[in-house]
């Protein structure tokens, strides 16, 4: 047994400190950013994605994040690949995922391989047949939180490593399992790690607030993937429920009862169910939320002086705290 004494942390756990600025405005920031991958492809866009749970990686999401050119990683359970730019096809390594991957899928700009321990070694394998198997298209692979694996990832042929074992609002893994990272330290080390072989990071999960999303970013993600702050709206499709005269959607994480019910008949008496199922509050139409989520991202930008997305881990100093946020009405 071994402890690392180096305390690792959270979201929670920092604030970005502001810094001089020449920038006026936030309309002076440009959130775009244009990525050349290891395998060769090019994209631009605003780097921040869907989740591909079943609530949140909606076509009809899709539809809407793509004219922000932002990315939705489709639910494994409805994808089409008759879907347009910006979308990933999402797959795990089941028999029948390894089936269509080798049928062939098409010409598609992305495809997602997600499993919950990125860490086993036939993971690995199954990234670096993918990647022969579809040599042009950008792989997104995980997910993983130590630098050794997200290595491993990208050189088994993985574009984009995706990071976060633990952190997710429906995620109960780090309470059945006691297995789990801070997430901005797993950011920072991976996206370290990532960016010395040309690799790139999608931080996964635990952004509980736009604040969040641009500490991810400071931290050195070149993506980053959300799932319960996209939910409850319009486009996430799924049971509404009014209680009290309130309008709730429900929200289920992937590996939770509600999930394995759904799409594999129950949870198999091997395992335990790692997610949870919550009602959110209706939210209204995405696009709304999205603007929030910008706005919130420009503004941090403007107030550390970068210019864009790319500039960001390069003007931020985290200082860590004990406390974030005053909560004497509510979080
Ligand atoms: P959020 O943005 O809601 O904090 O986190 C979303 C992420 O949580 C997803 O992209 C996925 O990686 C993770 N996740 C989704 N469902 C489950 C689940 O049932 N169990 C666990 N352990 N993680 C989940």
């Amino acid at each position: 047994m071994r402890i690392i004494d180096d305390l690792k942390l959270d979201y929670c756990d920092v604030l970005i400190r502001p810094k001089r600025s020449t920038l006026q405005s936030r309309k002076d920031v440009d959130l775009t950013r244009t990525f050349q991958f290891r395998n060769g492809r090019v994209w631009t866009g605003i780097p921040i994605v869907a989740s591909n749970m079943d609530n949140v990686g909606t076509i009809e999401m899709s539809k809407v994040l793509s004219e922000y050119n932002m990315i939705t990683c489709l639910s494994k359970h409805i994808q089409t690949n008759e879907c347009g730019e910006n979308t990933a096809l999402s797959f795990g390594m089941t028999e029948l995922d390894t089936e269509t991957l080798g049928e062939g899928i098409g010409d598609i700009e992305f495809v997602c391989l997600d499993v919950a321990n990125g860490y086993n070694e036939k993971f690995v394998d199954f990234v670096r047949w993918v990647r022969k198997v579809y040599p042009d298209t950008i792989i997104i692979a995980g997910n993983v939180v130590t630098a050794e694996q997200t290595e491993a990832l990208i050189l088994a042929g993985a574009d984009i490593v995706k990071v976060g074992i633990g952190p997710g609002s429906v995620c109960t893994t780090r309470k059945i399992t006691g297995v789990g990272y801070p997430q901005l330290s797993a950011v920072i080390e991976c996206s370290d790690a990532a960016h010395g072989l040309g690799g790139h990071v999608m931080a996964d999960g635990g952004c509980t607030c736009p604040g969040d999303i641009a500490k991810s970013f400071g931290a050195g993600a070149d993506f980053v993937m959300l799932g319960g702050l996209l939910a409850g709206h319009d486009e996430c499709g799924g049971e509404d429920m009014i209680d009290d005269g309130v309008r709730y959607k429900q929200f289920y994480g992937m590996s939770s009862d509600t999930a394995m019910k759904k799409h594999n008949g129950g949870v198999a008496t091997y395992r335990a169910s790692e997610g949870k199922t919550v009602q959110v509050p209706y939210r209204g139409p995405v696009a709304d939320t999205v603007q929030q989520i910008l706005g919130g991202l420009r503004s941090a930008c403007t107030y550390v002086g970068a210019k864009n997305i790319k500039h960001l881990p390069k003007c931020t100093t985290f200082i860590k705290v004990y406390r974030q946020l005053n909560t004497v009405y509510g979080e």
